[in-house]
Protein backbone atom coordinates (compact mmCIF):
# COMPACT_ATOMS: atom_id res chain seq x y z
CA UNK A 1 0.00 0.00 0.00
CA UNK A 2 1.33 3.68 -0.76
CA UNK A 3 2.92 5.02 2.04
CA UNK A 4 0.86 8.08 3.81
CA UNK A 5 2.21 11.39 4.46
CA UNK A 6 2.02 12.21 7.87
CA UNK A 7 -0.27 14.49 9.11
CA UNK A 8 2.25 15.70 11.47
CA UNK A 9 4.31 16.66 8.76
CA UNK A 10 1.02 19.10 7.17
CA UNK A 11 1.01 19.94 10.43
CA UNK A 12 4.42 21.23 11.08
CA UNK A 13 4.80 22.37 7.83
CA UNK A 14 6.12 26.14 7.80
CA UNK A 15 3.30 28.65 6.52
CA UNK A 16 4.29 31.07 4.04
CA UNK A 17 5.76 34.14 6.61
CA UNK A 18 2.58 37.15 5.75
CA UNK A 19 4.21 40.13 4.02
CA UNK A 20 4.49 42.94 6.16
CA UNK A 21 6.78 46.31 5.33
CA UNK A 22 9.19 47.88 7.36
CA UNK A 23 6.66 50.49 8.92
CA UNK A 24 4.37 47.14 10.10
CA UNK A 25 1.82 47.46 7.54
CA UNK A 26 0.47 44.17 6.18
CA UNK A 27 0.19 43.84 2.64
CA UNK A 28 -3.54 42.23 1.66
CA UNK A 29 -4.99 43.87 -1.20
CA UNK A 30 -3.24 43.10 -4.81
CA UNK A 31 -3.71 45.26 -8.05
CA UNK A 32 -2.47 43.22 -10.89
CA UNK A 33 -2.81 45.03 -14.45
CA UNK A 34 -3.00 42.58 -16.96
CA UNK A 35 -2.79 45.17 -19.98
CA UNK A 36 -1.57 48.00 -21.09
CA UNK A 37 -4.11 48.32 -23.97
CA UNK A 38 -7.34 50.38 -24.00
CA UNK A 39 -9.72 50.59 -26.54
CA UNK A 40 -10.79 54.26 -24.97
CA UNK A 41 -7.87 57.11 -24.71
CA UNK A 42 -9.37 59.27 -21.29
CA UNK A 43 -7.64 62.50 -21.76
CA UNK A 44 -6.22 62.47 -18.20
CA UNK A 45 -4.90 58.53 -18.57
CA UNK A 46 -3.05 58.32 -21.83
CA UNK A 47 -2.23 60.22 -25.04
CA UNK A 48 -4.58 59.78 -28.31
CA UNK A 49 -1.57 58.46 -29.83
CA UNK A 50 -0.33 56.31 -26.90
CA UNK A 51 1.96 53.52 -28.09
CA UNK A 52 1.25 50.02 -26.53
CA UNK A 53 3.54 47.68 -25.21
CA UNK A 54 4.61 44.54 -27.87
CA UNK A 55 2.75 41.60 -26.72
CA UNK A 56 6.17 39.79 -25.85
CA UNK A 57 6.80 41.98 -22.86
CA UNK A 58 3.34 40.98 -20.83
CA UNK A 59 3.17 38.75 -19.02
CA UNK A 60 1.48 35.26 -19.64
CA UNK A 61 -2.35 34.54 -18.33
CA UNK A 62 -0.05 31.42 -16.76
CA UNK A 63 2.30 33.85 -15.36
CA UNK A 64 -0.15 35.65 -13.62
CA UNK A 65 -1.54 33.35 -12.33
CA UNK A 66 1.05 31.84 -10.89
CA UNK A 67 1.96 35.76 -9.67
CA UNK A 68 -1.58 36.29 -8.23
CA UNK A 69 -1.17 32.83 -6.28
CA UNK A 70 2.20 33.58 -4.91
CA UNK A 71 0.19 36.65 -3.46
CA UNK A 72 -2.38 34.74 -1.91
CA UNK A 73 -0.35 32.15 -0.19
CA UNK A 74 1.14 35.33 1.99
CA UNK A 75 -1.96 36.23 2.98
CA UNK A 76 -2.92 38.66 0.05
CA UNK A 77 -7.07 38.42 0.25
CA UNK A 78 -7.91 40.66 -2.58
CA UNK A 79 -7.55 40.75 -5.82
CA UNK A 80 -8.37 43.87 -8.33
CA UNK A 81 -7.94 42.85 -11.83
CA UNK A 82 -7.00 46.04 -13.89
CA UNK A 83 -5.85 47.54 -17.12
CA UNK A 84 -5.43 49.15 -19.32
CA UNK A 85 -8.65 48.06 -20.01
CA UNK A 86 -8.58 44.28 -18.70
CA UNK A 87 -11.36 43.46 -20.34
CA UNK A 88 -9.82 43.80 -23.86
CA UNK A 89 -7.29 41.35 -22.84
CA UNK A 90 -7.82 37.88 -24.96
CA UNK A 91 -8.69 34.92 -22.77
CA UNK A 92 -8.83 37.08 -19.53
CA UNK A 93 -12.15 35.17 -18.52
CA UNK A 94 -10.15 31.74 -18.25
CA UNK A 95 -7.97 33.82 -15.69
CA UNK A 96 -10.86 35.09 -14.29
CA UNK A 97 -12.56 31.85 -13.64
CA UNK A 98 -8.78 30.46 -12.60
CA UNK A 99 -8.44 32.75 -9.97
CA UNK A 100 -12.24 33.02 -8.76
CA UNK A 101 -11.20 29.12 -8.08
CA UNK A 102 -8.75 30.32 -5.12
CA UNK A 103 -12.25 32.31 -3.30
CA UNK A 104 -12.51 30.82 -0.41
CA UNK A 105 -9.00 29.42 0.11
CA UNK A 106 -6.88 32.59 0.74
CA UNK A 107 -8.61 34.85 -1.13
CA UNK A 108 -12.03 36.53 -0.07
CA UNK A 109 -12.46 38.90 -2.77
CA UNK A 110 -11.79 38.74 -6.26
CA UNK A 111 -12.35 42.16 -8.48
CA UNK A 112 -11.88 44.12 -11.13
CA UNK A 113 -12.18 47.83 -12.20
CA UNK A 114 -13.21 48.03 -16.48
CA UNK A 115 -14.77 50.83 -18.39
CA UNK A 116 -17.71 48.81 -18.83
CA UNK A 117 -17.71 49.02 -22.39
CA UNK A 118 -17.30 45.09 -22.99
CA UNK A 119 -19.20 44.73 -19.85
CA UNK A 120 -22.58 43.51 -21.70
CA UNK A 121 -20.55 40.61 -22.74
CA UNK A 122 -18.70 39.46 -19.54
CA UNK A 123 -21.54 40.34 -16.88
CA UNK A 124 -22.65 36.68 -16.29
CA UNK A 125 -19.52 35.06 -16.39
CA UNK A 126 -17.86 37.55 -13.96
CA UNK A 127 -20.97 36.68 -11.92
CA UNK A 128 -20.21 33.14 -12.52
CA UNK A 129 -16.49 33.43 -11.59
CA UNK A 130 -16.97 34.65 -8.41
CA UNK A 131 -16.89 37.99 -8.82
CA UNK A 132 -19.90 40.42 -6.79
CA UNK A 133 -18.54 43.68 -6.87
CA UNK A 134 -16.97 46.00 -10.01
CA UNK A 135 -15.58 49.31 -10.22
CA UNK A 136 -16.50 51.04 -13.42
CA UNK A 137 -15.10 54.60 -14.60
CA UNK A 138 -17.30 56.88 -15.99
CA UNK A 139 -16.62 60.36 -16.24
CA UNK A 140 -19.55 61.86 -18.01
CA UNK A 141 -23.19 61.02 -18.68
CA UNK A 142 -23.50 63.43 -21.55
CA UNK A 143 -22.35 61.24 -24.61
CA UNK A 144 -20.72 63.99 -26.46
CA UNK A 145 -18.45 64.52 -23.39
CA UNK A 146 -18.03 61.47 -22.87
CA UNK A 147 -16.68 60.93 -26.13
CA UNK A 148 -14.64 64.30 -25.55
CA UNK A 149 -12.98 62.80 -22.68
CA UNK A 150 -12.44 58.98 -23.35
CA UNK A 151 -11.60 60.65 -27.15
CA UNK A 152 -13.62 58.01 -29.00
CA UNK A 153 -16.46 55.78 -26.23
CA UNK A 154 -19.94 55.37 -26.97
CA UNK A 155 -21.88 55.61 -23.80
CA UNK A 156 -24.83 53.72 -24.96
CA UNK A 157 -22.33 50.94 -24.73
CA UNK A 158 -20.96 51.97 -20.72
CA UNK A 159 -24.78 52.01 -20.20
CA UNK A 160 -25.42 48.87 -21.58
CA UNK A 161 -22.69 47.59 -20.01
CA UNK A 162 -23.67 48.70 -16.68
CA UNK A 163 -27.69 47.61 -16.55
CA UNK A 164 -26.31 43.56 -17.60
CA UNK A 165 -24.06 44.30 -14.38
CA UNK A 166 -27.06 45.01 -12.32
CA UNK A 167 -28.76 42.77 -14.02
CA UNK A 168 -26.28 40.07 -13.12
CA UNK A 169 -26.13 40.85 -9.49
CA UNK A 170 -22.69 43.09 -9.48
CA UNK A 171 -22.43 45.76 -7.24
CA UNK A 172 -21.51 48.61 -8.76
CA UNK A 173 -19.22 51.51 -7.34
CA UNK A 174 -18.35 54.29 -10.25
CA UNK A 175 -15.33 56.15 -10.25
CA UNK A 176 -15.25 59.86 -11.49
CA UNK A 177 -12.27 61.76 -11.91
CA UNK A 178 -13.14 65.86 -11.42
CA UNK A 179 -12.16 67.43 -14.34
CA UNK A 180 -12.02 71.68 -13.90
CA UNK A 181 -13.21 71.93 -17.53
CA UNK A 182 -14.89 68.59 -18.51
CA UNK A 183 -17.15 67.04 -16.02
CA UNK A 184 -17.04 69.78 -13.20
CA UNK A 185 -20.65 71.49 -13.31
CA UNK A 186 -22.02 67.44 -14.36
CA UNK A 187 -20.82 66.20 -11.12
CA UNK A 188 -24.33 66.60 -8.96
CA UNK A 189 -26.26 65.08 -11.87
CA UNK A 190 -24.42 62.18 -12.28
CA UNK A 191 -24.24 61.80 -8.48
CA UNK A 192 -27.97 61.51 -8.13
CA UNK A 193 -28.08 59.73 -11.21
CA UNK A 194 -25.37 57.03 -9.85
CA UNK A 195 -27.46 56.68 -7.08
CA UNK A 196 -31.16 56.22 -8.45
CA UNK A 197 -29.36 53.67 -9.87
CA UNK A 198 -28.35 52.39 -6.98
CA UNK A 199 -24.02 52.60 -7.60
CA UNK A 200 -22.21 54.16 -5.33
CA UNK A 201 -19.58 57.07 -6.67
CA UNK A 202 -16.54 57.78 -6.04
CA UNK A 203 -14.49 61.19 -6.74
CA UNK A 204 -11.05 61.34 -7.37
CA UNK A 205 -7.99 64.17 -8.25
CA UNK A 206 -6.66 63.42 -11.66
CA UNK A 207 -3.18 62.51 -10.66
CA UNK A 208 0.37 63.54 -12.54
CA UNK A 209 0.64 60.48 -14.26
CA UNK A 210 2.60 59.75 -17.33
CA UNK A 211 2.25 62.35 -20.58
CA UNK A 212 -0.89 62.82 -21.73
CA UNK A 213 -0.29 65.22 -24.20
CA UNK A 214 -3.15 67.51 -21.87
CA UNK A 215 -2.10 70.24 -19.59
CA UNK A 216 -2.85 68.49 -16.47
CA UNK A 217 -2.93 72.15 -14.61
CA UNK A 218 -6.23 72.83 -17.00
CA UNK A 219 -7.45 69.43 -15.68
CA UNK A 220 -6.83 68.93 -11.67
CA UNK A 221 -9.43 70.87 -9.38
CA UNK A 222 -8.96 69.98 -5.32
CA UNK A 223 -11.77 68.03 -3.97
CA UNK A 224 -12.48 69.45 -1.07
CA UNK A 225 -13.35 72.91 -2.96
CA UNK A 226 -15.74 70.16 -4.77
CA UNK A 227 -16.88 68.61 -1.74
CA UNK A 228 -17.79 72.71 -0.43
CA UNK A 229 -19.63 73.53 -3.43
CA UNK A 230 -21.79 69.91 -2.78
CA UNK A 231 -21.95 71.04 0.83
CA UNK A 232 -23.95 73.73 -0.42
CA UNK A 233 -26.75 72.03 -1.73
CA UNK A 234 -26.80 68.40 0.35
CA UNK A 235 -25.90 67.25 3.29
CA UNK A 236 -22.55 64.87 3.14
CA UNK A 237 -23.02 62.67 6.61
CA UNK A 238 -19.21 61.24 7.31
CA UNK A 239 -18.73 57.35 7.62
CA UNK A 240 -16.98 55.50 9.61
CA UNK A 241 -13.53 54.13 7.99
CA UNK A 242 -13.54 50.44 9.20
CA UNK A 243 -14.45 48.93 5.79
CA UNK A 244 -11.58 46.98 5.11
CA UNK A 245 -12.99 48.02 1.21
CA UNK A 246 -12.69 51.96 1.65
CA UNK A 247 -8.69 51.80 0.98
CA UNK A 248 -7.96 55.51 0.42
CA UNK A 249 -11.46 56.40 -0.33
CA UNK A 250 -13.52 58.88 2.94
CA UNK A 251 -16.89 58.16 2.47
CA UNK A 252 -20.00 60.16 3.34
CA UNK A 253 -23.83 59.21 2.60
CA UNK A 254 -25.28 61.70 0.70
CA UNK A 255 -28.60 62.82 2.99
CA UNK A 256 -31.20 63.59 0.15
CA UNK A 257 -30.07 60.97 -2.18
CA UNK A 258 -29.48 58.22 0.39
CA UNK A 259 -26.31 56.65 -1.22
CA UNK A 260 -23.01 56.95 -0.67
CA UNK A 261 -20.27 59.25 -2.56
CA UNK A 262 -16.84 58.89 -2.23
CA UNK A 263 -13.55 61.07 -1.95
CA UNK A 264 -9.85 59.97 -3.30
CA UNK A 265 -7.76 62.84 -2.32
CA UNK A 266 -4.19 61.95 -3.27
CA UNK A 267 -2.91 65.50 -3.88
CA UNK A 268 -4.66 67.48 -1.26
CA UNK A 269 -4.80 64.73 1.25
CA UNK A 270 -2.03 61.53 2.04
CA UNK A 271 -3.44 58.61 2.79
CA UNK A 272 -0.63 56.22 3.03
CA UNK A 273 -0.82 55.42 6.49
CA UNK A 274 -3.01 52.68 6.29
CA UNK A 275 -1.29 51.29 2.98
CA UNK A 276 -1.97 47.16 2.50
CA UNK A 277 -1.46 47.48 -1.23
CA UNK A 278 0.89 46.63 -3.86
CA UNK A 279 0.25 47.13 -7.55
CA UNK A 280 1.68 44.64 -10.73
CA UNK A 281 1.93 45.88 -13.65
CA UNK A 282 1.29 43.29 -16.43
CA UNK A 283 5.09 43.42 -17.56
CA UNK A 284 5.50 41.94 -14.18
CA UNK A 285 7.06 45.15 -12.25
CA UNK A 286 5.90 45.59 -8.25
CA UNK A 287 5.16 48.74 -8.01
CA UNK A 288 5.54 48.81 -4.17
CA UNK A 289 3.56 52.54 -4.17
CA UNK A 290 2.18 54.74 -7.01
CA UNK A 291 3.54 57.55 -6.49
CA UNK A 292 6.71 56.59 -6.69
CA UNK A 293 9.03 55.37 -9.16
CA UNK A 294 10.80 52.20 -7.33
CA UNK A 295 9.92 48.60 -8.58
CA UNK A 296 10.78 45.05 -8.04
CA UNK A 297 10.87 42.70 -11.09
CA UNK A 298 8.88 39.57 -11.12
CA UNK A 299 9.65 39.07 -14.71
CA UNK A 300 13.05 38.13 -14.14
CA UNK A 301 12.49 36.13 -11.54
CA UNK A 302 10.06 34.08 -13.07
CA UNK A 303 11.62 33.77 -16.39
CA UNK A 304 15.07 33.41 -15.76
CA UNK A 305 15.55 31.23 -12.45
CA UNK A 306 15.49 27.47 -12.17
CA UNK A 307 13.19 27.74 -8.91
CA UNK A 308 10.33 30.68 -9.89
CA UNK A 309 8.95 29.59 -6.77
CA UNK A 310 11.81 30.40 -4.86
CA UNK A 311 12.77 33.60 -6.85
CA UNK A 312 8.69 34.72 -6.78
CA UNK A 313 8.65 34.56 -3.15
CA UNK A 314 12.49 36.29 -2.85
CA UNK A 315 10.99 39.09 -4.86
CA UNK A 316 8.11 39.66 -2.76
CA UNK A 317 10.56 39.80 0.46
CA UNK A 318 12.07 42.70 -1.36
CA UNK A 319 9.26 44.42 -2.50
CA UNK A 320 8.46 44.50 1.13
CA UNK A 321 11.91 45.73 2.38
CA UNK A 322 11.40 48.48 -0.28
CA UNK A 323 7.80 49.71 0.08
CA UNK A 324 8.19 53.37 0.98
CA UNK A 325 6.14 54.80 3.84
CA UNK A 326 4.47 57.19 1.65
CA UNK A 327 4.15 58.87 -1.36
CA UNK A 328 5.10 62.30 -2.86
CA UNK A 329 4.05 63.66 -5.85
CA UNK A 330 5.70 66.69 -7.35
CA UNK A 331 3.73 69.05 -9.77
CA UNK A 332 5.67 70.87 -12.21
CA UNK A 333 4.35 73.86 -14.22
CA UNK A 334 2.84 71.63 -16.44
CA UNK A 335 0.83 69.75 -13.84
CA UNK A 336 2.94 66.80 -14.39
CA UNK A 337 5.58 64.55 -12.05
CA UNK A 338 8.90 64.92 -13.41
CA UNK A 339 9.93 62.07 -11.79
CA UNK A 340 7.02 59.87 -12.94
CA UNK A 341 6.81 59.22 -16.63
CA UNK A 342 4.70 55.89 -16.70
CA UNK A 343 0.94 55.78 -17.19
CA UNK A 344 -1.80 55.05 -14.90
CA UNK A 345 -2.75 52.26 -17.72
CA UNK A 346 0.69 50.64 -16.94
CA UNK A 347 0.79 50.82 -13.26
CA UNK A 348 -2.93 49.64 -13.25
CA UNK A 349 -5.35 52.34 -11.34
N1 LIG B 1 -9.60 50.86 -17.92
C1 LIG B 1 -10.11 50.63 -16.63
C2 LIG B 1 -10.92 51.80 -16.15
O1 LIG B 1 -10.82 52.89 -16.72
O2 LIG B 1 -11.65 51.61 -15.20
C3 LIG B 1 -9.08 50.28 -15.59
C4 LIG B 1 -7.78 50.99 -15.62
S1 LIG B 1 -7.83 52.73 -15.30
C5 LIG B 1 -6.13 53.16 -15.44
C6 LIG B 1 -8.17 52.72 -13.56
C7 LIG B 1 -8.60 54.02 -12.93
O3 LIG B 1 -7.52 54.94 -13.01
C8 LIG B 1 -9.78 54.67 -13.60
O4 LIG B 1 -10.78 54.89 -12.61
C9 LIG B 1 -9.24 55.97 -14.11
O5 LIG B 1 -10.21 56.98 -14.05
C10 LIG B 1 -8.08 56.22 -13.19
N2 LIG B 1 -7.04 57.08 -13.73
C11 LIG B 1 -6.31 56.94 -14.86
N3 LIG B 1 -5.41 57.93 -15.00
C12 LIG B 1 -5.56 58.73 -13.92
C13 LIG B 1 -4.91 59.92 -13.47
N4 LIG B 1 -3.91 60.47 -14.14
N5 LIG B 1 -5.34 60.47 -12.32
C14 LIG B 1 -6.34 59.91 -11.59
N6 LIG B 1 -6.98 58.78 -11.95
C15 LIG B 1 -6.61 58.20 -13.11
FE1 LIG C 1 -8.54 53.26 -20.72
FE2 LIG C 1 -9.18 53.24 -18.15
FE3 LIG C 1 -7.18 54.80 -19.04
FE4 LIG C 1 -9.65 55.41 -19.72
S1 LIG C 1 -8.83 55.39 -17.64
S2 LIG C 1 -7.89 55.32 -21.11
S3 LIG C 1 -10.61 53.46 -19.88
S4 LIG C 1 -7.22 52.61 -19.04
Amino acid sequence: MKERPSMADGLNAPAKPPLIDRFGRQVTYLRLSVTDRCDLRCSYCMSEKMQFLPKSELLSLEELELVANAFIDRGVEKVRITGGEPLVRRDIGDLIDRLGGRLGNGLEELTLTTNATLLERFADRLYDAGVRRLNVSLDSINPDKFREITRRGSLDQVLNGLQAAKRAGLKIKLNTVALKHQNLEELPDMIRWAHGEGFDLTLIEVMPLGDTGEDRVDQYVPLPDVRASLEDRWALDPLPQHDMNAGPSRYVRVKETGGKLGFITPLTNNFCAGCNRVRITCTGRIYMCLGQDDFIDLRAALRESSDPQASLNAALDEAMFYKPEKHEFRIDARGQDPALSRHMSVTGG
